[in-house]
């Protein structure tokens, strides 16, 4: 299970100077999400967006290709795209949207419980302070195979991981991604993240042996 909570305020209204389009999931049931939040904030601020998507699941890539499809010409006008879903949906949106800058209007929490079984390109670890807006949509905690948050480690050979040869390099994925859509800045002004573990939610389901 795992709970989705919105951004600070302050954070969320800059979004809207873009002039963006919005996207909300509403997927899962049984998830905690902000809706009524979410709703009177894009009430406040309805003259800013260029349209807005109510969906369910964006996670799977292929119901959000078909969304994406439907509203293209608002996307296409919009100055960038503002997602209030958890982090697996923001990845797709990123993903299927490479050109556009993409925005996290959530951060997605852990939470005791079932956790799904699905097959997914996309993870999310819940880490509770989601470091997309950062990252052009590629998450940097589980597309490096160390989280790493600063940039990458230096050990990439051809684009492979040096712990995962199997595996991209999430680094340089992500300073692909920034570089097409002309924000790689970002990596050089942003602040040093620093990881708040306090936001992880460490109760895990006690497994009796
Ligand atoms: S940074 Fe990654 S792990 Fe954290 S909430 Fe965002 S997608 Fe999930
Ligand atoms: S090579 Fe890239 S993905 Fe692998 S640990 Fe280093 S920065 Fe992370």
């Amino acid at each position: 299970m795992l709970i989705t909570k919105l951004k600070d305020r302050e954070e969320i209204i800059s979004f809207f100077d873009l002039r963006p389009f919005v996207f909300k999931c509403f997927g899962c049931k049984e998830v905690y999400f902000p809706e009524e939040e979410v709703d009177r904030l894009i009430e406040d601020n309805r003259n800013k967006i260029t349209g807005i998507a109510r969906v369910d699941y964006l996670c799977r890539e292929e119901f959000s290709k078909v969304y994406i499809e439907k509203v293209s010409l608002e996307i296409e006008r919009s100055g960038g795209v503002v997602v209030f879903s958890c982090g697996v949906g923001v990845q797709v949106i990123a993903k299927l949207l490479e050109e556009k800058k993409v925005l996290a209007g959530c951060d997605t929490y852990y939470l005791n419980g079932f956790q799904g079984l699905s097959v997914q390109d996309f993870n999310c670890q819940q880490c509770g302070e989601c470091y997309l807006n950062y990252t052009g949509g590629i998450c940097p905690i589980t597309a490096c195979s160390k989280g790493l948050l600063n940039g990458p480690c230096g050990g990439a050979k051809n684009g492979k991981c040096e712990v995962n040869p199997e595996m991209d390099c999430g680094w340089e994925l992500i300073y692909k991604r920034l570089k097409k859509i002309g924000k790689e800045e970002i990596l050089k002004k942003k602040k040093v993240l620093v990881r708040d573990y306090r936001r992880i939610i460490t109760e895990k389901p006690v497994v009796k042996e």
